[in-house]
């Protein structure tokens, strides 16, 4: 299907969407902040503890806790001066160990933030979005999430499930002008990644056909991507920033 024939003089110049991009005080989530505000939207970011980045407004947020969710969307809203129009959802943690030694705690808590914690701002941000019939919901899963990892079992399957999610947004609210993709960065440069042992970093590097790990404004680029407007038409996808690592999945 071509799609209609438009006259590139006759596209509106796109205006500046209200973003919320949900642990955005550091790492890929202080990138994807910059990148949105260096293009002109109107970003407000969540951080659990302490200050937002300077020149970017925050407001706190634990996404382990639907209550202090929905009081963030309504101090994100005040600061925009209207609805989340695209929501980032991109507070994670990991909490590494073999199958067979993992706590309940440890499971728990990086499904509870990574999984569920997207759900919450998810749903929280639907409401509005179903009301605007219009909706960018973009999730931060990991390409472990589909290729899987020793010691993260937690971590990949609080990853994977975000494609199930995305799948079910789309196909509720996809005829509500709602998409709803995942974003599956492999190894990004970060305080995460920081902490890999150094012969974990090697055999990893060796790996990623690209030869490399990405910058956090790599993942940003492709985040802004399917927040544009060049994106309306994709919708349920998995989108990898991973240097070519899980090809395939
Ligand atoms: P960082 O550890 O640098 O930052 C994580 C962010 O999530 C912080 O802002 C943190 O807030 C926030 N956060 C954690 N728990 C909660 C919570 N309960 N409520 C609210 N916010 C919370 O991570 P990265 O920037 O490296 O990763 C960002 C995302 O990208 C994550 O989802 C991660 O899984 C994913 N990812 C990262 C990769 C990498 O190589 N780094 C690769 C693939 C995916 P606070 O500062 O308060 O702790």
């Amino acid at each position: 299907y071509g799609g209609p024939v438009t006259n590139p003089s006759d596209t509106p110049a796109t205006t500046p969407s209200a973003v919320l991009v949900t642990g955005g005080n550091r790492g890929i989530g202080l990138a994807i902040a910059r990148a949105f505000a260096e293009a002109g939207d109107d970003v407000v970011i969540t951080h659990r503890s302490g200050e937002p980045p300077e020149g970017l407004r925050g407001v706190q947020c634990d996404v382990t806790d639907s209550a202090s969710v929905d009081e963030a969307f309504t101090r994100a809203e005040e600061l925009l001066g209207r609805p989340v129009d695209v929501l980032v959802a991109n507070a994670g943690i990991t909490k590494d160990g073999l199958l067979m030694r993992m706590s309940d705690e440890d499971f728990d808590a990086v499904v509870d933030t990574n999984l569920a914690g997207a759900f919450r701002c998810a749903r929280r941000a639907s409401k509005s979005m179903i009301k605007a019939r219009a909706g960018r919901i973009i999730l931060v899963s990991s390409v472990v999430g589909l290729y899987g990892s020793p010691g993260q079992t937690n971590y990949a399957a609080s990853k994977s499930a975000l494609v199930g999610l995305a799948r079910s947004i789309t196909r509720e609210l996809g005829g509500r002008g709602i998409t709803a993709n995942v974003v599956a960065p492999g190894f990004i440069e970060t305080e995460m990644t920081e902490q890999l042992p150094e012969d974990r970093r090697k055999s990893y590097l060796a790996g990623i056909p690209s030869g490399r790990f990405a910058t956090p404004q790599e993942v940003a680029g492709v985040v802004r991507f399917l927040a544009g407007p060049d994106a309306a038409y994709i919708s349920g996808a998995v989108i990898p920033v991973d240097g070519g690592l899980g090809m395939g999945h």
